[in-house]
């Protein structure tokens, strides 16, 4: 069993993707060819919003979110305390201070509590300028906007959605009037959002790529150039330092076919083997004799997971025993079942960011890094292979 399985899909896809591949090869348009234009219309139409630009990776859609929205030195920019560092790094990189909030224990994304004690933090400190917040949409669920969005108004801030692993997540929302509900999809949220399309993202391509979203015509022309070393409207008269960040044609092409079957089946796949393993190992969690407690992930009425990962928590209840993940990885992996630890490190321990100013406490982002587990997820997994790692996961705990 892999823990996601890119040849499976691939043996599924095969004719159309072969065949994108080959049209590219034969027309010779590598970059900026014309699957970029149509991919981007077409995921800005998927997600909602105006404007959608692609990139080479999901690291530097977010620099480009924090170039459009001129974010720099002397620049405090809130990002969760759990996440791939690559959320904070681009903070970093741009000279602004990543300011490393928790996250709530059941959702995992950044905490609205803990961010207003990390902004008034700031404020006290007064040597920086709260700025933006980057909220992430950790393991394919989007974080709560909607009362991040009543913080970031309320204090001038712009909000960046990192939504590298939310693509396809959504959540239900009153409509701006007040008359009913609509849907909203994960890379809408933020002012800018961007996603990355790493092979292992729920949206992946065969390399590197990534993209941003926003419905300002401003900014996005601002991405526009910083993507392509800060043209102006001329070639060569560049009027900004930028990058070279295009999404090559090849990628965009693989990406069309891939985009058809996510929103025809996989997505919905996905969430159909979330519900068994959760039905599952919350069903056999009551048979375990030792003192372990396995907490399936939690989705919030309203919202639903693109299913980056599925990510369970051990955790020994009644404080005095001591469990090994390491062991009980090791054992599966006996089995033939793939686990992994997202994360077992926070931000704020890296070694990269060990000099930071600590603005705000961070014990979930702790005690999470410690107690969670990812198992084998992806849209072919079949039922039998969810029941094998449900028993196996039981079994050797
Ligand atoms: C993967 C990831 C990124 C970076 O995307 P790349 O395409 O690998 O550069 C950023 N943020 C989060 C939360 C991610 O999971």
């Amino acid at each position: 069993m892999e823990f996601r399985d890119l040849k499976k899909q691939y043996a599924a896809l095969k004719e159309d993707i072969d065949r994108a591949m080959t049209e590219v090869a034969a027309s010779g348009a590598f970059i900026m060819g014309n699957p970029v234009r149509e991919l981007e219309q077409e995921l800005a139409e998927y997600v909602g919003v105006k404007h959608c630009l692609a990139c080479a990776n999901g690291t530097d859609a977010l620099t480009l979110a924090l170039k459009a929205l001129g974010v720099g030195k002397g620049d405090a920019v809130f990002v969760p305390d759990f996440t791939f560092f690559a959320s904070a790094e681009v903070v970093a990189l741009e000279g602004a201070t990543p300011v490393f909030v928790d996250v709530d224990p059941k959702t995992f994304n950044i905490d609205c509590k803990s961010l207003e004690d990390a902004i008034r933090s700031v404020h006290d400190h007064m040597t920086l300028r709260p700025k933006a917040v980057i909220a992430v949409d950790l393991f394919g669920q989007p974080a709560d906007f909607a009362s991040l969005r009543g913080i970031t108004k309320r204090e001038g801030m712009y909000l960046i959605e990192d939504g590298a692993q939310g693509f396809g997540g959504s959540v239900k929302m009153p409509k701006a009037g007040g008359d009913g509900f609509t849907v909203r999809r994960a890379c809408s949220f933020g002012d800018i959002s961007t996603t990355s399309f790493f092979p292992a993202k729920p949206l992946g391509c065969y390399g590197d790529g990534g993209a941003v979203f926003t419905d300002n015509d401003d900014w996005a022309a601002l991405i526009e150039s910083y993507r392509v070393h800060g043209k102006g409207s001329y070639k060569y008269d560049n009027v900004r330092i930028g990058l070279n960040s295009r999404l090559d044609t090849l990628q965009a092409a693989i990406l069309r076919v891939k985009l058809k079957a996510f929103k025809e089946h996989e997505l919905a796949d996905v969430n159909k083997i979330a519900d068994y393993y959760t039905q599952l190992i919350g069903g056999m969690t009551r048979f375990i004799k030792k003192e372990i407690l396995i907490t399936p992930p939690y989705v919030p009425e309203g919202y639903t997971s693109s299913w980056a990962q599925y990510t369970i928590q051990l955790s020994v209840p009644s404080g005095n025993g001591t469990f090994n993940r390491e062991v009980l990885q090791a054992k599966l992996k006996a089995k033939g079942i793939p686990t992994m630890v997202y994360y077992p490190t926070p931000m704020s321990k890296q070694t990269a960011f060990k000099e930071m100013h600590s603005f705000a406490l961070t014990p979930h982002a702790l005690e999470l890094s410690k107690s969670v587990l990812s198992l084998p997820m992806h849209p072919y997994l079949t039922r039998e292979d969810v029941r094998t790692v449900a028993e196996q996961l039981i079994y050797s705990i």
